[in-house]
C-alpha cells in the first residue's frame, strides 16, 4: 500500500468510527451478557442516542437521554434489549406501589408465623 493510500484508509475508518458530537459512546464490555441473535442497533451504531417514547403510564411524551441509557446499560447492568417505559413520575408512583406491597406481603407472613408458632 502507497503511503497516500495508508493515510486515506486511516481516515475513512478515523470518519465511520467517530461518535458525533454531543453523543455518548457505548462501552461493550461494561454490558450485561447477552446471547447475540444480534447486537442491539445501539451496540452496531457505537453510540447512544436519546430515544423518544410514550409512558406506558400516563400516556406524556418522554425522552430517554443516551446519558440515562449508558447508566442503565453499563452501570445497573440493564438487560441490552429493555428499554424505558414509565415516565419518572410514573415510575416512582410505581416503586411506592411496589414497596408498599412487599411491605403488606411481609406483614401477613409474619403474622401467619406468629399465629402458627
Ligand atoms: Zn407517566
Amino acid at each position: 500500500m502507497t503511503r497516500q493510500r495508508q493515510r486515506r484508509a486511516r481516515r475513512e475508518a478515523q470518519r465511520t468510527t467517530t461518535t458525533p458530537p454531543g453523543l455518548v459512546r457505548v462501552n461493550v464490555e461494561a454490558l450485561a451478557p447477552y446471547n447475540s441473535y444480534g447486537a442491539p442497533r445501539f451496540v452496531s451504531r457505537g453510540y447512544y442516542e436519546d430515544v423518544a417514547f410514550t409512558c406506558s403510564g400516563c400516556g406524556s411524551k418522554e425522552s430517554w437521554r443516551a446519558a440515562q441509557q449508558k447508566w442503565w446499560y453499563e452501570v445497573a447492568k440493564g438487560y441490552v434489549y429493555s428499554g424505558a417505559k414509565l415516565c419518572r413520575a410514573c415510575r416512582s408512583r410505581e416503586q411506592a406501589r411496589r414497596a408498599e406491597a412487599r411491605r403488606t406481603h411481609l406483614e401477613g407472613l409474619n403474622r401467619r408465623r406468629l399465629r402458627d408458632a
